[in-house]
């Protein structure tokens, strides 16, 4: 059993490990965590005790950004962001005004995000209202902890997908009101990205963001070279990609940025004073060849970060396999990535960014009981390699490089078993 309290990239000591560890958890808490021979002396008379010696015990992992009306439209092929968007993502998008249609996909999305682990996300919903709803519901009905918004975008994208300034935030006032901190779910103020937003519209988000401080924020930026161009052409006053949002009070607490990587380091360090975070997404960025997120660069400027998927441009729903991506797109720029610090950017790290450390991403004694059971003998080969693992390190390596959804043997959330292998 494993779960960080601090960064291994600044701290030697940043982790608990017990080789023989028991989580105690009482009603969807957790109430403490150590060695089983200790602990289980202080278990209540009658307590429920699951063996999953063989297993190692973790934190649910945390995706910080994907698109949950793109499920159906993974793996599509496009040379490169905006034809893909233009191709599939928008008239995929246009199904979501059916709330039936929508639910049918929240719940599908949902499950998939169970079976690899992940036991919170930060998901972008389309412009339609209903598509708010249907998600919310599903998350609901399942009990997770998960943070969602409907999509602001009124310019450039097909009528049929268009909100207006007002219209939009209108919505979106109306869905926090009925959805942030409604039981787990959390409200995450959604401008798809500065293109296909008018500045009154970016004026209105920036107004809405301040009105409500403690909703979440998520957009995209500086994704690739081409989007980055378009945005100097719409923006020629800005100082760069990023500070269009700036100007407009999106950077804050709470905040998401998508990609991050065409940054200037004066960006890098605007995120760290305002603490907003990036959401690092390296299976979409080499899908699209959008570009590498520049790992020391951000890390120089003590700059919040996590990891994501962004399903539907990134090619998996597993956490593992994008650190697989990520410790290579690290390689790429010179860097080095150890199994430690990207396990932490997808549990603790990641909660951190979210303002949520003490609620998700460890084991600290009243955190939601959110974890998963990763089997280290999930296929053939892992089974081979990781019986001559001889560090956590080692093991949680060829976990991330060789591990997928087939490594979750079990996932809990808020205290219940929502995911068991079947295989
Ligand atoms: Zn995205």
């Amino acid at each position: 059993m494993f779960s960080f309290y601090a960064d291994p990239a600044w701290s030697h000591d940043a982790s608990h490990w017990h080789e023989d560890g028991l989580l105690v958890v009482t009603d969807g808490k957790v109430s403490a965590m150590g060695d089983y021979a200790q602990l289980s002396k202080t278990l209540p008379e009658g307590a429920t005790v699951t063996d999953y010696r063989g297993k190692i015990l973790m934190p649910g992992f945390i995706d910080t950004h994907l698109h949950f009306p793109q499920t159906d439209m993974i793996a599509s092929p496009a040379p490169g962001l905006l034809p893909w968007l233009e191709t599939y993502t928008f008239p995929t998008e246009r199904q979501f005004s059916n709330p039936v249609r929508a639910r049918e996909v929240a719940d599908f999305f949902l499950d998939e995000l169970l079976r690899c682990g992940t036991t919170t996300a930060m998901v972008y919903c389309t412009v339609h209202k209903e598509s708010v709803d249907a998600f919310f519901e599903a998350s609901e009905a399942r009990q997770l902890r998960m943070v969602a918004g409907k999509v602001l975008m009124d310019r450039n994208c097909p009528e049929f997908l268009r909100d207006t300034a007002e219209g939009g935030v209108r919505d979106s006032e109306d869905l926090i009101k009925k959805w942030h901190k409604r039981g787990r779910a959390l409200y995450a103020i959604t401008p798809r990205f500065a293109p296909t937003s008018t500045e009154a519209q970016l004026q209105l988000t920036g107004e809405l963001a301040a009105k409500y401080p403690d909703t979440f924020l998520q957009t995209h930026v500086a994704e690739n070279p081409d989007e980055c161009t378009w945005v100097k052409e719409l923006f020629p006053k800005a100082r760069s990609y990023l500070d269009v949002y700036d100007h407009y009070g999106m950077m804050r607490p709470r905040a998401m940025f998508g990609h991050c990587i065409w940054l200037s380091d004066d960006d890098r360090l605007r995120m760290t004073e305002t603490q907003s975070a990036a959401a690092i997404c390296p299976t979409s960025n080499m899908f699209l060849g959008s570009g590498m997120f520049d790992f020391d660069r951000a890390d120089d400027a003590r700059m919040p970060m996590s990891l994501a998927t962004d399903v539907g441009a990134g090619t998996s729903f597993s956490m593992l396999q994008t650190m697989n991506e990520a410790y290579k797109v690290g390689r790429l720029k010179a860097c080095y990535l150890p199994a430690m610090r990207m396990f932490y950017l997808a549990t603790l790290g990641a909660a951190r960014s979210m303002q949520l450390e003490g609620t998700i991403g460890s084991f600290v004694a009243g955190a939601e009981a959110d974890f998963i059971l990763l089997d280290p003998q999930a296929t053939p080969l892992l089974k081979r390699r990781t019986e001559r693992c001889n560090s956590l390190e080692e093991t949680l390596f060829a976990l991330a490089l060789l591990g997928d959804d087939r490594t979750v043997a079990a996932t809990y959330s808020n205290g219940r078993l929502v995911h068991q292998r079947k295989y």
